[in-house]
Parts: structure tokens; sequence; C-alpha cells
């Protein structure tokens, strides 16, 4: 599979791993929008929001409490961070792997851009 995401969670693409199970792979972003900018990704090849079905949607809820424990982890739960999923041309998405963005560590104002 030709996939930039699907690359970077077998290893075969360099990255900062922050956190990896056998579900979940967590590194860090190369262009960082916030002091904390983490990249959540399921192993498993989903191309976006778009894909998810009751079948393979439960990895979502999975990321979510990944999250909520790195943020523990890291200190910024108290203080707050935002998780975000770009879906599509109009949603901001470039990488076509489904992946959440764990934004923290600055106001992120409201709304998104
Ligand atoms: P999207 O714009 O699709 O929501 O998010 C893609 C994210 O992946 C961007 O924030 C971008 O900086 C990040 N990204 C793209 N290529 C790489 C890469 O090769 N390594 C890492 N660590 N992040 C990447
Ligand atoms: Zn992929």
């Amino acid at each position: 599979m030709d996939c930039l995401f699907c690359k970077i969670a077998a290893g075969e693409i360099p990255s900062t791993k922050v956190y990896e199970d056998e579900q979940v792979y967590a590194f860090l972003d190369i262009e960082p929008q916030a002091p904390v900018h983490i990249i959540l990704i399921p192993k498993t090849h989903i191309p976006s929001a778009n894909a998810l079905t009751e079948e393979n949607a439960g990895v979502v809820g999975h990321i979510y409490a990944v999250a909520a424990k790195l943020a523990k982890e890291q200190g910024f739960a108290e203080k707050g961070y935002r998780i975000v999923n770009n879906c599509g041309e109009d949603g901001g998405q470039t990488v076509g792997h489904i992946h959440f963005h764990l934004l923290a560590g600055r106001n992120l104002g409201w709304p998104p851009g």
C-alpha cells in the first residue's frame, strides 16, 4: 500500500514515536502548529472519516482514550487541548489515511480557519 502513514506506522519511514500499541501509532507532526502537535493513526488503512462504519469505527474511540492518556502523562489535560480530524478537500485533509491531530500548549482559538 503506497500510503505515507501506513509506512510511518510500519516503521518504513522514520518518525518520532510518542505511543504505540496493537491498534494505534502516534508520532510528532513534522510541521507542528502548536507546542504539542501529535498525530494519532489506526494501524489499519482507513482513508478518511468518510470510510468509517459500525465495523471499523471502534478504533476511533480507542484513539480518543489514548489521547486522554497522553494528555495526562504529558501534563496538559487540565489546561486543555483539541483533537482535530480533517476530512476531504474542504476539511483540509492532505494525507489519505485517517488521522487525528492532538494539539495543546497554547490557546487554540475558535472557530478554526
Ligand atoms: P492533514 O492536513 O491531512 O489533516 O494532516 C496531515 C499532517 O501530517 C500535517 O499536519 C503534516 O504536517 C503531517 N505530515 C505530513 N507528512 C509527514 C511526515 O512525513 N512525517 C510527519 N511526522 N508528519 C507529516
Ligand atoms: Zn494508510
